[in-house]
C-alpha cells in the first residue's frame, strides 16, 4: 500500500505530481534542478519523493509559489499549444512513424515500493536515466518486500512471507553486531570526526549485509525518459512474464499518459516479445537438456579483437583522412610496432584525470561471460554503453560470501539464511518456477554475458575498481582488467584501475 498523506498534505503536494496515493507518479511543474534533486534523495533517503518535497515545500527551501501563479495566467494559452502539439504528434509521430520527434518530450517518473527484481527490468531500457535507492547508504525497512500476488494467493503464502521475513528481520538484526565488529577491526582513524566515522562503520555494515536481502525487497527509483524510450519501456513491461512487470507498466503507462498522451499511444502488450520469449525458452531449455552447468571462472573473457594494435590505429587514423579504410589498414599494416604504439600514444596521452578517452576506442568490443552475484549484478547492470544478457536468478551457482561474514564469527546464521532462502525456492519453484527467485538473497549468482567496447571497459574498470566501491563488483572489475591485460598489455596500460584488495574495512 502507498504512503497516506494528509488532505492538507496532498493538496500541497498536488500541483507537483500526478497522484498522491499510487506507488508510480509522474513529477510536473518542478524546475528541472529540483527534480535531479528530489531523484538524488532516493539514493541516500529512506523517505519516499513526496514526503521529501513536502519537506522542502512546508521547510520553505523551495518556493515554488510564483512558478505556480505564472504557470496559472498562462493556462488558456497552454492549452491551445497543447491541443496543437496533440495534432502534430498524431500525423507525424503516430501517422507517419517519426518516432524519433517523440525523444524530446521527456517525463520525470517517481517508481517506489517495487521489488529489486523489478528496478532491474526497467533499468534494462539503457537509453534512460536512473537513480535508485543504494544498499551502502540507506538501511532497508523489515516488512518492505513485494508480496507476489500469485504466491500469495496460493499454498506457498506463508513460506514465502516467512523466508523474506527472515531474511529482512536477520539483516536488521545483524546491524549492530556488524558496527561493533567494525569498530573492533578498524578503530577510528586520527584526523576521522566521530560523526564521519559512525557513517563510515554504518555504510561498511550495510554493505557486508545486503547479500542477505531478498531480491523481492522493496526499492525506489527516479526516471528521467524521453517519449520514444518511454512507449518501448511500457511495451516491455506490459508483455513481461512477471505480474510485477505487467503491473507497473499498467501503471507507469496510466500515470505517463497524464503528462505526454499522444506519444504513448502503441505502448501495449507485444506479442512477439512476448511469444518470442516463450519460444526460445522452450527451445533452450531442449537445447540444453542433460548438460550439467560447468565450473568456469567468475569473469571469463570469450571473445575480443584479434590484430587489436593495427584495428585501433586504423581507427583512430581513420577519421582524419579522406580515405576508404581498406587503404588506410594497408598502410597501417606497413608500420613498425613502434610507430603504431606511437600514434595509440598520441591518441590518449593527453587525458586529464575526469576525461574519457576519445571515440574510436568504441570500434573495438570484447564479450564476457561473467558469473556474479546478484547485488553486484544489481551495480554492474547500470552501466549503458554495453549489451548484456542476463540469464535469470537462480541457485544454481550457488551463494557468494563476503570475507567479514567469516571473521565476525557469523558464518552459521549466514549460511542459515541461505540455506533457508534456498529450500523455500526449491518448494515454491515446484508450482512457480519463475516467481521463485523473488526470495532469494543478493548473495545468489547468476549468470551474464557482457559485450562492452574499449572505452566503456576504460570507463568501467576505473570507476568500479575505484577504493569506494562495493568488493563484489571491485572484484569484477578488476578481472575484466587484468583479462584485457593478457590479450592485449600494450593497450591495458592505458586503462586506469586499482588493483588492491583493501582486505580490512578501510573507512
Ligand atoms: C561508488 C558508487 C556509488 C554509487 N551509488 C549509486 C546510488 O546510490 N544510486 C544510484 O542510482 N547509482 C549509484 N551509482 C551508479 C552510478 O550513478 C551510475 O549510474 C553507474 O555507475 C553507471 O555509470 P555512468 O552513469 O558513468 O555511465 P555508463 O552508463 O557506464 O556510460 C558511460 C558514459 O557514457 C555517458 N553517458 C551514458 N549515458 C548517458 C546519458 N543518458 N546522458 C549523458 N551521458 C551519458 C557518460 O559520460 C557515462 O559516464 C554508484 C556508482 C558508484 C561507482
Amino acid at each position: 500500500m502507498s504512503e497516506v498523506f494528509t488532505p492538507e498534505e496532498a493538496a500541497i503536494l498536488h500541483p507537483y505530481v500526478t497522484n498522491v496515493d499510487r506507488p508510480i507518479f509522474a513529477l510536473k511543474n518542478l524546475p528541472e534542478e529540483v527534480v535531479a534533486v528530489l531523484f538524488a534523495y532516493y539514493s541516500r533517503s529512506r523517505d519516499s519523493l513526496r514526503r521529501n518535497l513536502l519537506k522542502l515545500i512546508q521547510e520553505k527551501d523551495l518556493d515554488l509559489a510564483e512558478r505556480l501563479q505564472w504557470r496559472a495566467a498562462d493556462q488558456d494559452e497552454l492549452a491551445l499549444a497543447r491541443q496543437k502539439a496533440k495534432e502534430f504528434h498524431e500525423k507525424w509521430v503516430v501517422g507517419y512513424g517519426h518516432a524519433s520527434v517523440a525523444e524530446h518530450a521527456v517525463a520525470h517518473l517517481a517508481v517506489e515500493d517495487v521489488s529489486i527484481v523489478a528496478s532491474k527490468i526497467i533499468e534494462d531500457t539503457r537509453l534512460a536515466s536512473f537513480t535508485e535507492k543504494s544498499t551502502r547508504y540507506v538501511v532497508f525497512d523489515r516488512d518492505k518486500f513485494y508480496r507476489v500476488p500469485c504466491l500469495m494467493a496460493s499454498p506457498h503464502a506463508r513460506l514465502y512471507e516467512e523466508t523474506c521475513g527472515f531474511l529482512l528481520g536477520t539483516y536488521a538484526r545483524l546491524t549492530e553486531t556488524v558496527v561493533a565488529a567494525i569498530k573492533r577491526e578498524t578503530p577510528r582513524g586520527e584526523k576521522q570526526t566521530e560523526r564521519g566515522y559512525e557513517t563510515a562503520c554504518k555504510a561498511k555494515s550495510c554493505d557486508i549485509l545486503r547479500y542477505v536481502l531478498p531480491a523481492g525487497t522493496l526499492t525506489n527509483i527516479g526516471v528521467t525518459i524521453n517519449g520514444r524510450l518511454l512507449e518501448h519501456l511500457i511495451t516491455k513491461l506490459l508483455s513481461h512474464p512477471l505480474e510485477e512487470g505487467r503491473e507497473i507498466g499498467a501503471l507507469m503507462k496510466g500515470e505517463t499518459e497524464k503528462i505526454i498522451p499522444t506519444l504513448l499511444k502503441y505502448a501495449d502488450y507485444n506479442a512477439y516479445m512476448a511469444e518470442t520469449r516463450q519460444a526460445m525458452e522452450a527451445l533452450a531449455t531442449e537445447q540444453v537438456a542433460g548438460l550439467v552447468p560447468e565450473e568456469a571462472p567468475d569473469v571469463s573473457l570469450v571473445r575480443y579483437p584479434e590484430d587489436v594494435e593495427d584495428q585501433l590505429v586504423a581507427a583512430v587514423l581513420y577519421g582524419y583522412t579522406a580515405h576508404p579504410l581498406r587503404q588506410v589498414q594497408e598502410r597501417v599494416r606497413k608500420l613498425s610496432h613502434e610507430e603504431k604504439m606511437g600514434v595509440i600514444d598520441e591518441y590518449l596521452k593527453r587525458r586529464g584525470k575526469h576525461d574519457q578517452p576519445l571515440r574510436a576506442l568504441e570500434h573495438l568490443t570484447y564479450t564476457f561471460d561473467i558469473l556474479v552475484d546478484f547485488g553486484a549484478f544489481r551495480d554492474i547492470q547500470r552501466h549503458r554503453m554495453a549489451t548484456q544478457t542476463p540469464q535469470e536468478l537462480g541457485p544454481v551457482h550457488g551463494y557468494s560470501t563476503p570475507p567479514e561474514i567469516v571473521r565476525y564469527d557469523l558464518l552459521p546464521t549466514y549460511e542459515a539464511c541461505m540455506a533457508r532462502a534456498q529450500e523455500a525456492y526449491r518448494v515454491i519453484a515446484t508450482g512457480f518456477p519463475r516467481e521463485a527467485q523473488y526470495v532469494l538473497p543478493l548473495a545468489f549468482r547468476k549468470r551474464v554475458l557482457f559485450t562492452w567496447n574499449l572505452r566503456e571497459i576504460f570507463h568501467f574498470v576505473q570507476l568500479r575498481s575505484a577504493k569506494q566501491g562495493h568488493i563484489s563488483y571491485r572484484h569484477i572489475a578488476q578481472q575484466v582488467f587484468k583479462e584485457v591485460e593478457r590479450v592485449h598489455p600494450l593497450l591495458a596500460k592505458y586503462i586506469r584501475v586499482d588493483l588492491d584488495d583493501y582486505a580490512l574495512a578501510r573507512l
